[in-house]
């Protein structure tokens, strides 16, 4: 049997259009390097104006590439409604989707504040949302459009003291797994990848003891770094990922099964 490869672009169409939601820092800021270095045209995304006009114009001289910053908390759908329409303007379409920004708490059950709960379902799970429902138009003008969402080992395999962030990072699993569904037939990918233990500012409340320990279990025998997670964002982005949808890819050197 024999079949046709599809192009990476339309012609005429200039550089695949990648947002990275919470590129700023950490895995994000990572995906963004990789991607603008591989010549997509990348939305570096922060919560804050200043913050992401500053990563976007780092993530350019470190790669080359062509960045451009846009900003809104993720949690607030005009503000998530309003980044979308910014890059209608710029550049019409979204061919790459990738759905990073996250914030983490942990807390035995019992001792977790409504106010947390409801902040870590509101940014991880709801923003989550927000921002796939709020790109689907760019993406269905997009070339070969795929959606990557981060959710986390917590998610599959749950953790003492993180119910509540396991529970958020569940329901990114349940998102991706319907929009595959939902999505496969207009040609839109859906995939997710769930990290282990990344070194960034979020692992920063594990310590020394707990560090050891994680490094102890894990398989490989060490932490992941951002870029281990960004390398495999950027393979089920990838046209070598065109018939993969549906799934959640761990980068956990071996954490879980
Ligand atoms: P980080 O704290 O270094 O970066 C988080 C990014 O998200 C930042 O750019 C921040 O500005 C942005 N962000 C946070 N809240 C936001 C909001 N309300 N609106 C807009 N942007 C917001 O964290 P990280 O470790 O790079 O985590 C990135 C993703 O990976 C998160 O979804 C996290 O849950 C997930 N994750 C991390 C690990 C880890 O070990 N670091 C493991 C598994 C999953």
């Amino acid at each position: 049997m024999t079949s046709k490869p599809r192009p990476l672009e339309q012609p005429g169409s200039g550089p695949r259009v990648a947002l990275v939601t919470g590129s700023t820092a950490g895995i994000g800021r990572a995906v963004a390097v990789r991607l603008a270095a591989a010549g997509y045209a990348v939305q570096v995304h922060g919560r804050g104006e200043e913050r992401a006009s500053k990563a976007a114009a780092e993530v350019a001289a470190e790669t080359g590439g062509p960045a451009y910053p846009v900003h809104g908390d993720v949690a607030d759908p005009s503000l998530v409604s309003a980044m979308m329409r910014q890059i209608y303007q710029r550049h019409g379409r979204l061919d790459a989707l990738v759905i990073n920004a996250g914030i983490h708490a942990a807390g035995l059950l019992g001792m977790v504040r409504p106010d947390m709960v409801h902040r870590l379902f509101e940014v991880n799970a709801v923003g989550a949302t927000h921002t796939l429902q709020a790109a689907l138009r760019l993406l269905r003008r997009g070339t070969l459009p795929a959606v990557v969402l981060v959710s986390s080992i917590m998610g599959r395999a749950g953790g003492r003291g993180q119910a509540v962030y396991s529970a958020t990072k569940a329901a990114v699993i349940g998102l991706t797994l319907a929009a595959a569904k939902e999505l496969g037939p207009t040609g839109i990918r859906v995939n997710a990848v769930a990290p282990g233990y990344i070194q960034t500012d979020m692992l920063s409340t594990l310590d020394n003891d707990a560090r050891e320990a994680t490094i102890a279990a894990t398989p490989l025998g060490r932490l992941g770094t951002p870029d281990d997670v960004a390398g495999t964002v950027e393979f089920l982005l990838s046209p070598a990922a065109d018939f993969i949808t549906g799934q959640v890819i761990g980068v956990d050197g071996g954490l879980t099964p």
